[in-house]
Protein backbone atom coordinates (compact mmCIF):
# COMPACT_ATOMS: atom_id res chain seq x y z
CA UNK A 1 0.00 0.00 0.00
CA UNK A 2 1.70 3.22 -1.00
CA UNK A 3 1.19 5.72 2.25
CA UNK A 4 1.52 9.08 1.64
CA UNK A 5 3.73 10.90 4.60
CA UNK A 6 3.32 14.66 4.11
CA UNK A 7 5.91 17.64 5.19
CA UNK A 8 3.41 20.00 5.92
CA UNK A 9 2.29 20.85 9.35
CA UNK A 10 -1.02 22.53 9.11
CA UNK A 11 -4.16 21.82 7.51
CA UNK A 12 -4.01 24.45 4.90
CA UNK A 13 -0.62 23.59 4.02
CA UNK A 14 -1.61 19.98 3.21
CA UNK A 15 -4.54 21.12 1.51
CA UNK A 16 -2.24 23.05 -1.07
CA UNK A 17 0.66 20.00 -0.58
CA UNK A 18 -2.29 17.82 -1.90
CA UNK A 19 -3.53 20.40 -4.94
CA UNK A 20 0.17 19.88 -6.05
CA UNK A 21 -0.01 16.33 -5.91
CA UNK A 22 0.69 14.73 -9.51
CA UNK A 23 -2.36 12.78 -10.77
CA UNK A 24 -0.21 9.58 -11.35
CA UNK A 25 1.63 9.75 -7.31
CA UNK A 26 -2.07 11.04 -6.33
CA UNK A 27 -4.08 7.53 -7.86
CA UNK A 28 -1.15 5.21 -6.17
CA UNK A 29 -1.59 6.37 -2.82
CA UNK A 30 -3.40 4.44 -0.66
CA UNK A 31 -2.92 5.60 3.09
CA UNK A 32 -2.07 9.29 4.14
CA UNK A 33 -0.75 10.19 7.94
CA UNK A 34 -2.23 13.46 9.06
CA UNK A 35 0.78 14.78 11.95
CA UNK A 36 0.10 15.76 15.35
CA UNK A 37 0.92 19.59 14.13
CA UNK A 38 -2.49 19.34 11.82
CA UNK A 39 -4.42 18.67 15.19
CA UNK A 40 -3.41 22.23 17.26
CA UNK A 41 -6.04 24.07 17.28
CA UNK A 42 -4.45 27.46 18.02
CA UNK A 43 -2.76 26.75 14.91
CA UNK A 44 -4.44 29.59 12.15
CA UNK A 45 -3.77 27.17 8.89
CA UNK A 46 -5.73 24.22 11.49
CA UNK A 47 -8.71 26.77 12.06
CA UNK A 48 -12.55 25.30 11.27
CA UNK A 49 -12.69 25.78 7.84
CA UNK A 50 -9.26 24.51 6.43
CA UNK A 51 -9.97 21.73 8.71
CA UNK A 52 -13.75 20.67 7.31
CA UNK A 53 -12.14 21.70 3.39
CA UNK A 54 -9.25 19.10 3.97
CA UNK A 55 -11.82 16.52 5.58
CA UNK A 56 -13.70 16.78 2.61
CA UNK A 57 -11.19 16.60 0.14
CA UNK A 58 -10.23 13.41 1.41
CA UNK A 59 -13.18 11.85 1.72
CA UNK A 60 -13.72 12.93 -1.74
CA UNK A 61 -10.35 11.10 -2.36
CA UNK A 62 -11.51 7.45 -4.00
CA UNK A 63 -8.35 6.34 -4.07
CA UNK A 64 -7.93 6.52 -0.37
CA UNK A 65 -8.27 3.46 1.70
CA UNK A 66 -6.68 4.14 5.35
CA UNK A 67 -5.65 7.26 7.12
CA UNK A 68 -3.69 7.79 10.44
CA UNK A 69 -4.35 10.22 12.27
CA UNK A 70 -2.50 11.96 15.56
CA UNK A 71 -4.26 11.38 19.12
CA UNK A 72 -3.74 13.25 22.28
CA UNK A 73 -1.87 12.03 24.93
CA UNK A 74 -4.45 9.43 26.22
CA UNK A 75 -5.45 10.30 29.76
CA UNK A 76 -6.04 7.47 30.77
CA UNK A 77 -3.28 5.06 29.67
CA UNK A 78 -0.61 7.95 29.32
CA UNK A 79 1.49 8.12 32.36
CA UNK A 80 1.69 12.14 32.51
CA UNK A 81 -0.78 14.78 31.45
CA UNK A 82 0.68 17.12 28.74
CA UNK A 83 -2.43 19.35 28.57
CA UNK A 84 -2.49 18.16 24.68
CA UNK A 85 -6.29 17.62 25.43
CA UNK A 86 -7.13 21.77 25.87
CA UNK A 87 -5.74 22.30 22.68
CA UNK A 88 -6.64 19.54 20.55
CA UNK A 89 -8.74 19.97 17.19
CA UNK A 90 -10.90 17.15 17.08
CA UNK A 91 -12.78 18.19 13.85
CA UNK A 92 -10.51 15.95 11.15
CA UNK A 93 -11.02 13.12 13.62
CA UNK A 94 -14.95 13.59 13.65
CA UNK A 95 -15.41 13.35 10.15
CA UNK A 96 -12.89 11.20 9.34
CA UNK A 97 -14.09 8.42 11.88
CA UNK A 98 -17.79 8.84 11.03
CA UNK A 99 -17.58 7.97 7.82
CA UNK A 100 -15.67 4.45 8.91
CA UNK A 101 -19.40 3.37 10.53
CA UNK A 102 -20.26 3.81 6.32
CA UNK A 103 -17.37 1.44 5.08
CA UNK A 104 -15.35 4.39 3.49
CA UNK A 105 -12.00 3.25 5.37
CA UNK A 106 -10.60 -0.01 5.21
CA UNK A 107 -8.59 1.07 8.32
CA UNK A 108 -7.84 3.87 10.51
CA UNK A 109 -4.69 3.83 12.57
CA UNK A 110 -4.73 6.40 15.84
CA UNK A 111 -0.95 7.39 16.70
CA UNK A 112 -0.27 8.47 20.29
CA UNK A 113 2.60 10.25 21.42
CA UNK A 114 3.95 7.37 23.74
CA UNK A 115 4.04 4.24 24.47
CA UNK A 116 1.49 2.93 26.95
CA UNK A 117 1.74 -0.84 28.87
CA UNK A 118 -1.79 -1.08 29.99
CA UNK A 119 -3.11 -3.71 27.20
CA UNK A 120 -6.57 -2.75 28.31
CA UNK A 121 -7.27 -0.43 25.30
CA UNK A 122 -10.88 -0.64 25.59
CA UNK A 123 -10.88 1.53 29.26
CA UNK A 124 -8.53 3.92 27.49
CA UNK A 125 -9.99 7.78 27.70
CA UNK A 126 -9.71 8.09 23.82
CA UNK A 127 -11.73 5.44 22.66
CA UNK A 128 -14.57 6.86 24.23
CA UNK A 129 -14.35 9.86 21.53
CA UNK A 130 -13.79 6.57 18.73
CA UNK A 131 -16.39 4.91 19.69
CA UNK A 132 -19.50 7.83 20.11
CA UNK A 133 -18.25 8.77 16.19
CA UNK A 134 -17.78 5.34 14.95
CA UNK A 135 -20.43 3.01 17.02
CA UNK A 136 -24.82 3.39 16.90
CA UNK A 137 -26.38 4.64 20.59
CA UNK A 138 -27.50 1.29 21.87
CA UNK A 139 -23.81 0.13 22.04
CA UNK A 140 -22.80 3.27 23.08
CA UNK A 141 -24.87 2.83 25.83
CA UNK A 142 -24.06 -0.89 26.48
CA UNK A 143 -20.16 0.53 26.81
CA UNK A 144 -21.34 2.87 29.26
CA UNK A 145 -22.97 0.61 31.64
CA UNK A 146 -20.46 -1.54 31.55
CA UNK A 147 -17.48 0.92 32.23
CA UNK A 148 -19.74 2.72 34.97
CA UNK A 149 -20.50 -0.43 36.91
CA UNK A 150 -16.42 -1.02 37.08
CA UNK A 151 -15.63 1.98 38.08
CA UNK A 152 -17.89 2.15 40.87
CA UNK A 153 -17.37 -0.99 42.22
CA UNK A 154 -14.07 0.42 42.56
CA UNK A 155 -15.15 3.85 44.73
CA UNK A 156 -13.79 3.30 48.20
CA UNK A 157 -17.88 2.53 49.62
CA UNK A 158 -18.56 0.16 47.12
CA UNK A 159 -19.08 -3.18 48.46
CA UNK A 160 -19.48 -5.28 45.45
CA UNK A 161 -16.23 -7.18 44.79
CA UNK A 162 -14.91 -5.17 41.83
CA UNK A 163 -14.10 -7.17 37.99
CA UNK A 164 -11.38 -7.88 37.05
CA UNK A 165 -9.62 -5.39 34.30
CA UNK A 166 -9.08 -7.93 31.57
CA UNK A 167 -12.94 -9.10 31.96
CA UNK A 168 -14.22 -5.79 30.97
CA UNK A 169 -12.07 -4.91 28.53
CA UNK A 170 -12.89 -8.06 27.18
CA UNK A 171 -16.68 -7.97 27.55
CA UNK A 172 -15.97 -4.30 25.58
CA UNK A 173 -14.18 -5.65 22.83
CA UNK A 174 -17.06 -7.89 22.32
CA UNK A 175 -19.80 -5.33 22.14
CA UNK A 176 -17.23 -3.70 19.08
CA UNK A 177 -17.13 -6.96 17.76
CA UNK A 178 -20.84 -7.97 17.77
CA UNK A 179 -20.95 -4.39 15.64
CA UNK A 180 -18.21 -6.03 13.08
CA UNK A 181 -15.59 -3.93 14.62
CA UNK A 182 -11.78 -4.73 15.79
CA UNK A 183 -9.82 -2.53 18.22
CA UNK A 184 -5.91 -3.84 18.06
CA UNK A 185 -2.79 -2.05 19.35
CA UNK A 186 0.37 -2.17 17.12
CA UNK A 187 3.39 -1.37 17.02
CA UNK A 188 4.34 1.82 15.30
CA UNK A 189 4.75 1.87 11.15
CA UNK A 190 6.86 4.55 9.33
CA UNK A 191 5.68 8.29 10.55
CA UNK A 192 3.86 6.77 13.20
CA UNK A 193 5.06 7.00 17.23
CA UNK A 194 3.85 5.40 20.48
CA UNK A 195 1.21 3.69 20.73
CA UNK A 196 -0.90 2.83 17.16
CA UNK A 197 -4.40 1.61 17.88
CA UNK A 198 -5.73 0.41 14.56
CA UNK A 199 -9.57 0.56 14.15
CA UNK A 200 -10.70 -2.29 11.36
CA UNK A 201 -13.42 -4.23 10.33
CA UNK A 202 -13.56 -7.31 11.42
CA UNK A 203 -13.73 -9.32 7.73
CA UNK A 204 -14.19 -7.66 4.34
CA UNK A 205 -17.63 -8.61 3.70
CA UNK A 206 -18.86 -6.76 6.80
CA UNK A 207 -17.44 -3.55 5.37
CA UNK A 208 -19.18 -3.98 1.71
CA UNK A 209 -22.09 -4.78 3.64
CA UNK A 210 -22.22 -1.47 5.56
CA UNK A 211 -21.30 0.49 2.22
CA UNK A 212 -24.49 -0.80 0.45
CA UNK A 213 -26.26 -0.15 3.72
CA UNK A 214 -25.39 3.38 3.68
CA UNK A 215 -25.01 6.35 0.73
CA UNK A 216 -22.45 8.29 1.39
CA UNK A 217 -22.69 12.47 1.31
CA UNK A 218 -19.45 14.36 1.30
CA UNK A 219 -19.99 17.30 3.21
CA UNK A 220 -19.23 20.30 1.83
CA UNK A 221 -17.71 23.14 3.91
CA UNK A 222 -19.43 26.15 4.17
CA UNK A 223 -17.12 27.77 1.51
CA UNK A 224 -17.89 25.86 -1.48
CA UNK A 225 -21.71 26.66 -1.42
CA UNK A 226 -22.55 28.00 -4.41
CA UNK A 227 -24.58 31.11 -3.55
CA UNK A 228 -24.53 32.34 -6.77
CA UNK A 229 -26.12 29.68 -8.35
CA UNK A 230 -29.25 29.33 -6.21
CA UNK A 231 -31.74 30.88 -8.32
CA UNK A 232 -35.07 32.16 -5.96
CA UNK A 233 -36.99 29.07 -6.16
CA UNK A 234 -34.25 26.80 -4.70
CA UNK A 235 -33.03 26.38 -0.80
CA UNK A 236 -29.02 25.96 -0.53
CA UNK A 237 -28.24 22.30 -0.56
CA UNK A 238 -27.90 21.79 3.14
CA UNK A 239 -31.25 22.95 3.94
CA UNK A 240 -33.97 19.77 4.13
CA UNK A 241 -37.30 21.28 4.13
CA UNK A 242 -39.89 19.12 6.98
CA UNK A 243 -43.33 20.15 5.72
CA UNK A 244 -44.86 18.11 8.46
CA UNK A 245 -43.40 20.15 11.17
CA UNK A 246 -43.23 23.24 8.90
CA UNK A 247 -39.17 23.88 9.44
CA UNK A 248 -36.34 23.77 7.70
CA UNK A 249 -33.86 21.55 8.64
CA UNK A 250 -30.00 22.56 8.45
CA UNK A 251 -28.15 19.11 7.47
CA UNK A 252 -24.82 20.75 8.19
CA UNK A 253 -25.62 21.63 11.38
CA UNK A 254 -28.19 19.35 12.35
CA UNK A 255 -30.70 21.92 13.63
CA UNK A 256 -34.01 22.81 12.55
CA UNK A 257 -35.61 27.03 11.60
CA UNK A 258 -38.32 29.05 11.23
CA UNK A 259 -39.09 31.47 8.96
CA UNK A 260 -37.52 34.02 11.73
CA UNK A 261 -34.56 32.07 12.53
CA UNK A 262 -33.43 31.01 9.26
CA UNK A 263 -32.05 34.34 8.54
CA UNK A 264 -29.71 34.91 10.66
CA UNK A 265 -28.18 31.03 10.76
CA UNK A 266 -27.68 31.43 7.17
CA UNK A 267 -25.51 34.99 7.60
CA UNK A 268 -23.49 33.91 10.66
CA UNK A 269 -23.11 30.08 10.24
CA UNK A 270 -22.95 29.48 5.91
CA UNK A 271 -20.64 32.73 5.20
CA UNK A 272 -24.10 33.83 2.92
CA UNK A 273 -24.76 38.09 2.69
CA UNK A 274 -28.04 39.72 3.55
CA UNK A 275 -28.95 40.10 0.35
CA UNK A 276 -28.59 36.14 -0.62
CA UNK A 277 -29.78 35.76 3.17
CA UNK A 278 -33.41 37.78 2.12
CA UNK A 279 -33.47 35.17 -1.22
CA UNK A 280 -33.36 32.58 0.28
CA UNK A 281 -36.04 33.50 3.61
CA UNK A 282 -38.10 35.15 0.68
CA UNK A 283 -38.08 32.19 -1.39
CA UNK A 284 -41.28 30.08 -1.92
CA UNK A 285 -40.94 26.77 -0.39
CA UNK A 286 -39.19 28.83 2.85
CA UNK A 287 -42.67 30.84 2.86
CA UNK A 288 -44.75 27.39 3.41
CA UNK A 289 -43.34 27.42 6.91
CA UNK A 290 -43.91 28.16 10.09
CA UNK A 291 -42.97 32.16 10.93
CA UNK A 292 -42.01 31.44 14.57
CA UNK A 293 -41.78 28.66 16.45
CA UNK A 294 -45.13 28.75 18.06
CA UNK A 295 -46.63 27.79 15.06
CA UNK A 296 -44.26 24.46 14.47
CA UNK A 297 -45.68 21.02 15.02
CA UNK A 298 -43.81 18.85 16.92
CA UNK A 299 -43.36 15.51 16.77
CA UNK A 300 -46.47 14.13 19.02
CA UNK A 301 -45.69 10.71 18.41
CA UNK A 302 -42.60 7.84 18.36
CA UNK A 303 -41.12 8.59 14.85
CA UNK A 304 -38.52 7.17 13.16
CA UNK A 305 -35.29 9.54 13.33
CA UNK A 306 -35.24 12.29 11.74
CA UNK A 307 -31.95 11.95 9.79
CA UNK A 308 -28.96 14.65 10.76
CA UNK A 309 -30.62 15.83 14.12
CA UNK A 310 -28.81 14.46 16.90
CA UNK A 311 -30.39 11.67 18.76
CA UNK A 312 -30.44 11.57 22.84
CA UNK A 313 -30.53 8.90 25.37
CA UNK A 314 -33.03 10.64 27.57
CA UNK A 315 -36.47 9.62 29.74
CA UNK A 316 -40.24 10.08 29.73
CA UNK A 317 -42.82 9.69 31.96
CA UNK A 318 -44.39 6.39 31.86
CA UNK A 319 -47.73 7.71 33.17
CA UNK A 320 -50.13 7.78 29.95
CA UNK A 321 -51.60 11.16 31.05
CA UNK A 322 -48.31 12.94 31.10
CA UNK A 323 -46.03 14.03 28.01
CA UNK A 324 -43.26 14.81 30.02
CA UNK A 325 -39.63 14.06 28.13
CA UNK A 326 -36.05 15.48 29.01
CA UNK A 327 -32.22 14.34 28.05
CA UNK A 328 -30.90 14.60 31.71
CA UNK A 329 -31.62 11.74 34.56
CA UNK A 330 -31.76 14.47 37.38
CA UNK A 331 -35.00 16.20 35.70
CA UNK A 332 -36.70 13.14 35.18
CA UNK A 333 -36.18 12.18 38.96
CA UNK A 334 -37.45 15.64 40.18
CA UNK A 335 -40.26 15.32 37.75
CA UNK A 336 -41.41 11.82 39.15
CA UNK A 337 -40.67 13.15 42.91
CA UNK A 338 -43.10 16.25 42.17
CA UNK A 339 -45.64 14.54 40.14
CA UNK A 340 -45.65 10.89 41.52
CA UNK A 341 -45.23 9.61 38.13
CA UNK A 342 -43.60 7.10 36.71
CA UNK A 343 -42.31 5.68 40.25
CA UNK A 344 -38.58 5.66 38.95
CA UNK A 345 -39.32 2.65 36.35
CA UNK A 346 -35.69 3.50 34.99
CA UNK A 347 -36.01 0.73 32.49
CA UNK A 348 -39.24 1.90 31.13
CA UNK A 349 -38.48 5.10 30.99
CA UNK A 350 -35.95 5.61 29.04
CA UNK A 351 -36.45 6.31 25.14
CA UNK A 352 -34.51 7.99 22.73
CA UNK A 353 -35.25 11.04 21.59
CA UNK A 354 -34.72 14.18 19.39
CA UNK A 355 -35.54 17.82 19.71
CA UNK A 356 -36.00 19.97 16.06
CA UNK A 357 -34.59 22.75 17.98
CA UNK A 358 -31.55 22.93 20.34
CA UNK A 359 -32.42 26.79 21.42
CA UNK A 360 -32.88 26.09 25.04
CA UNK A 361 -36.31 28.03 24.28
CA UNK A 362 -37.63 26.21 21.79
CA UNK A 363 -36.45 22.12 22.83
CA UNK A 364 -39.17 20.25 22.76
CA UNK A 365 -38.02 16.28 23.05
CA UNK A 366 -39.90 13.50 21.05
CA UNK A 367 -39.28 9.73 20.66
CA UNK A 368 -37.76 8.14 17.53
CA UNK A 369 -36.20 4.53 16.61
CA UNK A 370 -32.55 5.09 16.04
CA UNK A 371 -31.74 5.41 12.63
CA UNK A 372 -28.61 3.18 12.03
CA UNK A 373 -28.41 0.37 14.50
CA UNK A 374 -26.16 -2.69 12.54
CA UNK A 375 -25.24 -5.84 13.76
CA UNK A 376 -23.11 -8.92 12.97
CA UNK A 377 -23.45 -12.31 14.20
CA UNK A 378 -20.07 -13.45 15.48
CA UNK A 379 -20.08 -17.08 14.91
CA UNK A 380 -18.26 -18.92 11.47
CA UNK A 381 -18.38 -15.89 8.79
CA UNK A 382 -18.71 -18.32 5.35
CA UNK A 383 -21.96 -19.15 7.36
CA UNK A 384 -23.18 -15.30 7.61
CA UNK A 385 -22.46 -14.46 4.22
CA UNK A 386 -24.82 -16.61 3.31
CA UNK A 387 -27.37 -15.52 6.12
CA UNK A 388 -26.83 -12.11 4.91
CA UNK A 389 -27.52 -13.01 1.23
CA UNK A 390 -30.80 -14.60 1.79
CA UNK A 391 -31.26 -11.58 4.35
CA UNK A 392 -30.98 -9.31 1.75
CA UNK A 393 -32.61 -11.17 -0.98
CA UNK A 394 -35.71 -11.00 1.25
CA UNK A 395 -35.68 -7.58 1.59
CA UNK A 396 -35.03 -7.34 -2.31
CA UNK A 397 -38.10 -9.48 -2.45
CA UNK A 398 -40.27 -7.46 -0.12
CA UNK A 399 -39.10 -4.11 -2.61
ZN1 LIG B 1 -26.41 25.35 9.11
ZN1 LIG C 1 -45.31 12.60 34.37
Amino acid sequence: MASLIPTSQSCRELLTELELLQPTVRQSVRSITLSRSMMWSDEAGNHLRPALHLAAVLLDWKELEAITIAMPEDLTAGQKETGDHDYWSWTLHRRLLAAFTQGRWQEIRLVHPTTYTDPNIFLYHNIKYVEEWILPLEPQRLLGIRRSHYWNTLDAGSHRQPASRERVNQDCEHIWAERGIVIQAENPGPGEMGTVLAVRWRAPWIREYRQAATTFPIPKPPSLIPWQLLSSIEVPPFLQLLPQWRVALCREHGDCFTQDDLGHHLIHHHGATEDESTDVCFSSPIQELAKTWKDVVHPQHRITAIPCLQVIDGYQCTDIFCQFRTATMTSWISHCRKTGHSSFEMKKSRMFCQTLSSCPTNVRYFAVYPLDDFSFPLADDQKNIKDLRRLQGSEDACG
